[in-house]
């Protein structure tokens, strides 16, 4: 008796009776049956036992011991006293019609929030890739209403001959909204229009590159937009390693040695400069004053990033366009110029604090998931994948 619970303890299966174990090569083979238990009939509800016949079935299990699982499992076929019906005993840890227990579906969902490929969880399982990928098919989030906050972002997916799709977010309670699979904007419009609570919406958050904004303000007039800020501060870094590369073109060899290597320098937080490369950048300057100008005007970006609040920011940003526009730095005039478009919306991201952070870091895990797998063949399961893997 001891023995036959200490088996159960470990297979951790329920109300069996194992009856051998073998090790074959790397699979571990069990052989069982269940304790008889009385059963209902599904055609006239009689209470029975009686035993028409057996069959064993084969059934993959989790690994046990690093062994793979088979479970020769001795199932009974019942048959009404009443009505004569035949009926299979009901197993609690089998689905119906299934050769995996429910526990090795719940492995492969857990292991599908990682970023691997299908192939690998089902080796891992023990089981085809193709029956793996139909238990992606069974996972959908698709959220019925949109979020207060709506984040919307692209990314390059390669997926049903487009190059770009888009990732619609609700960054505040951080569940992805949808994936669509272009980011063109009929299609954005179409899938957003078969929302009912588009009132909900009140505050959009997106970048300056998608060309989002003209089509959010006709689906949602009523939100505001936001840019996020990480996004249009990223114009100024990008503006001033243009600025550099376009200096270091007309220097001599060492020079431009030096240049290169005094790129992290220049976009160093000025607070964790050290004396060494306070003086590296004075040298830097001195052969090169545009880029002390596109220098000075980044700090000067970082007071106004610092204001601590709306009309701060409003000002500062203001008297930075200015200045801008005064230097005559072709890069710099160009990030002026688009600030100075997009004005309200960055001004908008002092007063709320919503960023597309959460969006990010998908478009990472979906740069993981889709090296792992080889691109996105079949953009409807990646779709769910990549659901699935941002869901906390
Ligand atoms: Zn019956």
């Amino acid at each position: 008796m001891l023995y036959r619970d200490c088996i159960e303890k470990l297979l951790q299966l329920k109300d069996v009776i194992v009856t051998n174990i073998e090790c074959q090569a790397n699979e571990m083979h069990v052989w069982m049956r269940m304790e008889q238990r009385l059963h209902r009939c599904p055609q006239c509800g009689c209470i029975t036992s009686k035993v028409h016949d057996y069959r064993t079935q084969i059934v993959r299990d989790v690994s046990i011991c690093g062994y793979k699982t088979v479970l020769h499992l001795r199932k009974r076929r019942h048959v009404c006293p009443n009505c004569r019906k035949r009926f299979d005993e009901q197993i609690e840890f089998l689905p119906r019609y299934s050769q995996f227990t429910n526990r090795v579906n719940m492995q492969i969902f857990r292991q599908l929030k990682e970023c691997r490929s299908i192939k690998s969880i089902a080796t891992d399982n023990n089981m085809s890739p193709p029956t793996a990928a139909k238990l992606v098919n069974e996972i959908d989030y698709r959220m019925k209403r949109l979020p207060e906050v709506l984040a919307i972002d692209e990314f390059r997916g390669n997926a049903e001959g487009e190059k770009f799709q888009c990732i619609l977010a609700d960054p505040k309670n951080r569940r992805v909204v949808d994936i669509l699979p272009t980011r063109k904007h009929e299609m954005i419009r179409h899938h957003l229009l078969g929302f009912n609570n588009r009132k909900d919406v009140r505050f959009v958050v997106m970048d300056m590159t998608g060309g989002y904004r003209k089509l959010m303000h006709e689906l949602f007039p009523q939100a505001k937009i936001i840019v996020d800020k990480y996004h249009y501060v990223r114009q100024i870094t990008y503006a001033i390693e243009r600025i550099r590369i376009e200096e270091q073109k007309r220097l001599s060899d060492r020079w431009r040695r030096y240049f290169k290597k005094s790129k992290y320098l220049l976009l160093k937080d000025s607070d964790k400069l050290t004396t060494e490369d306070r003086i590296q950048l004075e040298n830097l300057f001195r052969i090169s004053p545009a880029l002390e100008k596109a220098y000075a005007l980044k700090q000067q970006f970082e007071y106004v990033k610092s204001s601590a609040n709306r009309e701060e920011a409003a000002k500062r940003l203001s008297k930075w366009i200015m200045d801008v526009q005064r230097s005559g730095l072709k890069e710099m005039i160009k990030v002026s110029l688009t600030y100075q478009n997009w004005s309200k919306e960055i001004l908008n991201s002092f007063e709320y604090p919503y960023t597309n952070g959460y969006i990010e870091g998908c478009n990472n895990r979906i740069k993981v998931l889709k090296r792992v797998s080889f691109g996105m063949p079949r953009f409807a399961r990646f779709r769910r994948r990549i659901m699935h893997i941002m869901l906390d």
